[in-house]
Formats: C-alpha cells, sequence, structure tokens
C-alpha cells in the first residue's frame, strides 16, 4: 500500500569514475568551507566583546541602597514567595541601636541568596517588592566550574555605597514606566 507519494525508488547504480575519485565532492565542500572564511561571523569573543542589551534587559539583580547608602531590604520575603524557581532565601534580623546608617528600616535581610542556577530570570522578585530592593540589571551572571559559585549571596548583591560601586537601573525602570 502506498501511503504518499513521495517515495523514491532506490538504484544501486555504478559510481562514475570522477565519482569514484570523490573530487568533486571534496572540491565543493572545501568551496563552502572557504565562502564562510569571507562572511561576517555569527559568533562574538564573550566575554572579551558583549553584545549590546536591552534596556530591559534581565540579568544580574542588584539589591539597591537609598540615597544614603542603608540597604532598602527589610527581609519581607515577598521576593521570595514570588519566586516560581524557589530561587531565593533569606534570614532576616533586627536592626541594632547604632545600625540606623546601615539599614533603612526596623528590619533587614542577614543573609539573602539567589541560587543562579535556579533562576530563570522573570523579573517576578522585582515586581513583587514593596521597596523599591530588588532589580535585575542588564549585567550578565559570570561563568564558573563550580556550581557553588552561583549561590549569590549579599556580597554580590548589595550595591557598593560609593558612587562608582553604585548600579545604574535608571534605564530599566524608565522603560517600565512608559506610558
Ligand atoms: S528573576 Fe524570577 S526566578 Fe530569578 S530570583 Fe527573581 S523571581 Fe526567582
Ligand atoms: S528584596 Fe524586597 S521583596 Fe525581597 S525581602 Fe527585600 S524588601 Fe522584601
Amino acid at each position: 500500500m502506498q501511503l504518499t507519494n513521495r517515495s523514491e525508488i532506490v538504484v544501486n547504480k555504478k559510481m562514475t569514475f570522477m565519482e569514484r575519485l570523490y573530487l568533486p565532492a571534496i572540491l565543493s565542500g572545501l568551496m563552502i568551507t572557504v565562502k564562510h572564511l569571507f562572511k561576517k561571523r555569527a559568533t562574538i569573543k564573550y566575554p572579551e566583546e558583549t553584545r549590546p542589551v536591552a534596556a530591559v534587559y534581565r540579568g544580574w539583580h542588584v539589591l539597591k541602597r537609598d540615597e544614603q547608602g542603608r540597604e532598602n531590604c527589610t527581609a519581607c520575603g515577598l521576593c521570595a514567595v514570588a519566586c516560581p524557581a524557589e530561587a531565593i532565601t533569606m534570614t532576616a534580623a533586627e536592626r541594632k541601636k547604632g545600625e540606623e546608617h546601615l539599614y533603612r528600616e526596623e528590619k533587614y535581610a542577614e543573609v539573602y541568596e539567589i541560587n543562579m542556577l535556579r533562576c530563570i530570570f522573570c523579573g517576578l522578585c522585582e515586581e513583587a517588592c514593596p521597596k523599591e530592593a530588588i532589580f535585575l540589571t542588564d549585567r550578565m551572571v559570570p561563568s564558573n566550574y563550580d556550581r557553588g559559585g552561583f549561590i549569590f549571596g549579599k556580597d554580590k548583591l548589595v550595591e557598593g555605597t560609593s558612587p562608582d560601586t553604585r548600579i545604574d537601573i535608571s534605564k530599566r525602570t524608565n522603560a517600565h514606566r512608559k506610558p
């Protein structure tokens, strides 16, 4: 029974002398390789070269500080609840006397970790945060041979206090706030 009309009859025809030499096939293969040598490369030499990314690119998170350098995060846990990948864990602590310059509110995250191997960069943590504390940025998460190196703690997430270590998130927030 014939199911389609695309069947082909197989013929065991003898190869010609040129076909047996394989030269035309090798030369045509070489021609294809040579043609590709002069084409524009589709790849880039990352990490030396990087591609421009969109203003709303969702990359490596940042935990923001306020204008006085105090951590915005109050360890409310909403980001962890919103995270579909269960990538966020934290331990809350109470601000002690004399720490008012470090933490904006009475409660803060003593430990805050994101498992970058689980994160799917959906941005729901950012949307859930009521304190404008967590944002995704245009920075790429660097590669690592060590799986443990992908558990990003506060040392990798909280921005610095000096102006050159602050992470600019204005492009991302402006893109979100466009009418
Ligand atoms: S970007 Fe998405 S997956 Fe990653 S930590 Fe935030 S909520 Fe979780
Ligand atoms: S980052 Fe935002 S949502 Fe997450 S614990 Fe801190 S304040 Fe709450």
